[in-house]
């Protein structure tokens, strides 16, 4: 690609998907513009988890510098995860990483913070950030695809980025996904999520029942029928967040704002469960309006990411929205970015080939991981207390498994070739059977194996 005749790229949603594909196309000398719907998308959430797979990516960015200022302001002092059971007993402990490259690897801190951060590099290298208009429509002809945005300007480029979230317009637009099928939203679990800020008698508190430690983050885990509760402790004991996942008996909705503030008594019903134990100190310390109540986001995998024109491509949760007891959600957005990205710079200007191809590698992974999510939530609705009990570091052991060290870019260009070839060979086949498979046995790393 020459620098006269750049790609131009129109990046719809600044969340870590859209923001790492256009720091990724800018790096590779695209011109892109971003669009942003909400001005104040940093105000919301609590903990967002970045592990080595998404994580390696950021760290290449601007010499290392993006990296270290998410270490230096998050949670940078997990050592591992105290895995409790519902009455309080400790049960194991399970390494935060395997090894130090993989601590270095690994992001974790207040969600609108590490956004903040990332958002403000992208600021650095792309002067056509729009923030404060959503796309109403999306648009493709043989030669271009563009976006309607809501002041009713229409912008065009070579391709189109979707990476709107997943409650994507281009979800219905740009794949035509009306069928129930597909778009139910229903995971039947719903969740309390919770950030706030600890004031001295509080953190006092936390530190008298070993919820804050001088040395660490605190990182601690309970588990009952049909519940669990993650607590983070980070910052000098300055910043506490904590998700209850729990049956959906509410009806309840997705979205992370003011409109879902958990009703105290509905919470108070859940966290009873844990009564007696430090769980039940961290809702006593907790604000009031401060925990949020919502449905589990879910969506079904699909199998095409790609409009039938061939010049969008929806990526992050609007082509894969895992629930978050994968863990992946940011990082499985990070590792679409950067391959699209690759796959864009290395495409020879056939931008139709470069996002089949995306998809091609991204698909069976992708799904792998997706899957992991709902496995992770389902061994959770009966805890089998007499075996753990007995073994409880073989099911430590067998529960946490950890995704390998996982290389997005190396993958990418390794697959790229052989893919590119196949789509202009148009060898024939299913998304399924066309895309790249995983790699026998180099998906999990299990502790001790
Ligand atoms: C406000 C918010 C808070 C979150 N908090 C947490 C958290 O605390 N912990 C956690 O693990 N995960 C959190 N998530 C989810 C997590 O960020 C994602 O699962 C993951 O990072 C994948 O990112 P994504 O870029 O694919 O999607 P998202 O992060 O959902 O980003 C999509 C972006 O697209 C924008 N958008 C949507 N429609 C349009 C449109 N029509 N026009 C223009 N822009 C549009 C949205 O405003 C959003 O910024 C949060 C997401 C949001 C949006």
């Amino acid at each position: 690609m020459t620098t006269q005749n750049p790609l131009s790229v129109i990046i719809v949603g600044a969340g870590f998907g859209g923001l790492a594909a256009a720091i990724e196309c800018v790096n590779r000398g695209m011109k892109v513009t971003i669009i942003e719907k909400y001005a104040d998308s940093n105000s919301q959430g609590d903990i967002l988890d970045i592990f080595p797979n998404g994580g390696r990516v950021i760290k290449a960015w601007n010499e290392g510098k993006v990296g270290e200022e998410i270490h230096a302001s998050g949670c940078n002092k997990i050592y591992d995860m105290e895995i409790h059971k519902y009455d309080g007993k400790f049960i194991s402990t399970v390494p935060w990483a395997i090894n130090e490259t993989e601590r270095d690897l690994t992001y974790a801190g207040h969600r609108g913070k590490l956004h903040s951060i990332i958002l403000d590099y992208a600021k650095t290298l792309v002067p056509d950030l729009r923030i404060g208009v959503g796309v109403i429509a999306y648009l493709e002809n043989d030669k271009k695809a563009g976006v309607t945005l809501s002041t009713g300007e229409t912008l065009w480029a070579d391709c189109v980025i979707a990476a709107d979230g997943p409650r994507s317009i281009a979800r219905e637009q740009v794949l035509g996904l009306f069928n129930e099928d597909e778009t139910n939203t229903d995971s039947k679990w719903a969740v309390f999520r919770t950030f706030f800020k600890t004031d001295e008698a509080s953190r006092a508190i936390l530190k008298e029942r070993g919820l804050f430690k001088e040395d660490r983050d605190t990182l601690r885990f309970w588990m009952c029928d049909n519940l669990t509760l993650l607590a983070f402790v980070w910052n000098d004991g300055l910043d506490v967040a904590w998700a209850l996942v729990h049956p959906d008996d509410r009806e309840s909705k997705e979205g992370w704002g003011n409109s879902n503030i958990a009703d105290p008594d509905h919470l108070r019903k859940w966290m009873s469960y844990f009564s007696g134990t430090d769980a039940q100190t961290l809702l006593d310390i907790t604000p009031e309006r401060k925990s949020i109540d919502f449905k589990l986001v879910y969506r079904p995998p699909i199998s095409k990411w790609t409009s039938t024109g061939g010049r969008t491509i929806l990526i992050g949760d609007a082509a894969h929205a895992n629930l978050p007891t994968a863990g992946q959600g940011a990082s499985q957005a990070v590792e679409d970015a950067i391959t699209v990205a690759y796959c864009l710079q290395n495409c020879e200007g056939d931008v139709r080939l470069a996002l089949e191809a995306t998809q091609r590698i991204r698909f069976h992974r992708s799904n792998a991981v997706h899957k992991s999510g709902q496995a992770n939530r389902d061994a959770f609705f009966k805890t089998p207390w007499e075996d753990i009990e007995a073994d409880p570091d073989k099911f430590t052991r067998k529960r946490w498994p950890k995704l390998k060290i996982w290389d997005p870019l190396e993958f990418a260009e390794k697959q790229f070739p052989k893919v590119a070839k196949d789509i202009k060979d148009n060898v024939p086949g299913s998304p399924e059977e066309l895309a790249v498979p995983v790699p026998d046995g180099g998906y999990w790393y299990v502790p001790g194996s």
